[in-house]
């Protein structure tokens, strides 16, 4: 059974879906006011084969993914820029794509931007009034953090020690832990602004996910993904919003992904620290082995990038693709066909163990590699037939159909 850490219970559970084999996850997207780097896409490549392992198994399953092109990053950015934020944005998602797709990356089912669902969100800030959790400032509209008892508890922190914790523009300068729901607006917002019953203005960041998750997945859904600096406060404030609405729990599991560091530090454009899809790609590497690197540690597990490091992972991955090339080829001389298919079975029974303890792709990684050291002497010493080699391909065909590294093996 396929178990996955909980972050909100902070253990493993097994995983079962809510409502048959179907599956629904709601993924945080990027925010576009800049590029996005490569550690945000070790995010985006935990969740591609999280949900290529669960259609693996045989569930159906809804991704859906935003884009925030809402917030006062973005704003300030075009500001700065002399650009509209649309100009500014557009150029950006472009990019995204472009990342993703050479990345491989399944797209998501449903893309949804905030700025086109400002009707949801308005609605849910009115249910939210309605039920006491608002508190209106003449700036705007915040969430009482106060009314709401379990707040803290995705991040474990319980008895008010969230106060003081969360303190930026976001947030209320009377009481720093209450929330913004909606801003008013301001000169520095510039053309971007909505009516809505609490003035013109727009939504908050936070309110913008649980408005778009709950439009397309319902008030409860199976698995909420993203990056672990989501956890505090994105998320406890998503589960504040939406639990504070409907009285239910919103998400049955919150998965979150470490840092990819530089240098043993966060990635960061202001400092300069970072690192872009396409720099890797530009020096050469091809996008399965960069698939690998991102991949050869579970998700949980903090990576630090490299190039050495680096290196050596993309030799060891294109060594697989040799011989898996050297399977391609065999003829009908040699072995008898049992070799090959009791290699591919111990091949799928491994990947599903690793896979099964919460997506561990550094252990299936291992597994294959060794496995691929055996086939290798045994291709030397002409041990494997057309057959034996046949039920390899076929076993790695799978395995890939999850992974995505080894280009269609
Ligand atoms: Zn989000």
């Amino acid at each position: 059974m396929l178990k996955l850490f909980d972050t909100l219970s902070g253990r493993k559970r097994g995983f079962r879906p809510l409502g048959g084999r179907f599956v629904r996850i709601y993924t945080c997207g990027p925010s576009v006011y800049s590029y996005s780097h490569i550690g945000n896409f070790r995010t985006y490549l935990f969740e591609d084969v999280l949900v290529r392992y669960l259609r693996y198994k045989g569930y159906r399953v809804k991704r859906v993914m935003n884009i925030t092109d809402v917030e006062d990053k973005a704003i300030a950015a075009a500001r700065r820029e002399g650009v509209s934020l649309m100009a500014l944005e557009a150029d950006k998602i472009r990019a995204f794509w472009r990342d993703f797709d050479s990345l491989g990356m399944v797209r998501p089912d449903v893309v949804a931007k905030a700025s086109e669902h400002v009707p949801q969100m308005i609605g849910l800030i009115c249910r939210l009034c309605r039920k006491g959790y608002c508190i209106r400032r003449k700036d705007g509209v915040y969430f009482n953090v106060r009314r709401f008892s379990r707040y803290g508890s995705l991040r474990h922190l319980g008895g008010g020690r969230y106060l003081g914790i969360a303190r930026n523009e976001d947030y209320s300068r009377e009481g720093a832990w209450d929330f913004r729901l909606w801003k008013k607006w301001t000169r520095g917002d510039g053309e971007t602004g909505w009516d809505s019953p609490f003035g013109f203005g727009r939504p908050g960041w936070h309110i913008e996910c649980s408005a778009m998750s709950m439009h397309y997945l319902g008030e409860r859904f199976d698995i909420h993904c993203g990056g672990a600096d989501n956890i505090f406060p994105h998320h406890e404030n998503e589960i504040a919003q939406s639990e504070g609405a409907t009285g239910k729990k919103l998400a049955n599991f919150w998965l979150h992904s470490r840092h990819l560091t530089l240098g043993k530090k966060k990635m960061s454009k202001r400092t300069g620290n970072v690192l872009y899809v396409k720099d890797l790609l530009g020096a050469g590497a091809h996008p399965g082995c960069i698939r690998f690197y991102l991949l050869s540690k579970r998700y949980r597990t903090r990576l630090d990038f490299s190039q050495a490091q680096f290196e050596r992972r993309v030799c060891a991955c294109e060594r697989t693709g040799t011989i898996l090339g050297q399977l391609r080829k065999i003829g009908d001389s040699g072995g008898n066909g049992m070799a090959g298919s009791k290699i591919a079975g111990r091949l799928l029974s491994a990947f599903g163990k690793a896979m099964d303890d919460d997506l561990d792709t550094g252990r299936a990684f291992r597994a294959i590699f060794s496995a691929f050291a055996r086939i290798e002497a045994m291709i030397r010493k002409d041990k494997l037939s057309r057959e034996d080699a046949k039920a390899i391909l076929s076993a790695m065909g799978r395995i890939d159909s999850v992974l995505g590294v080894f280009g269609g093996a």
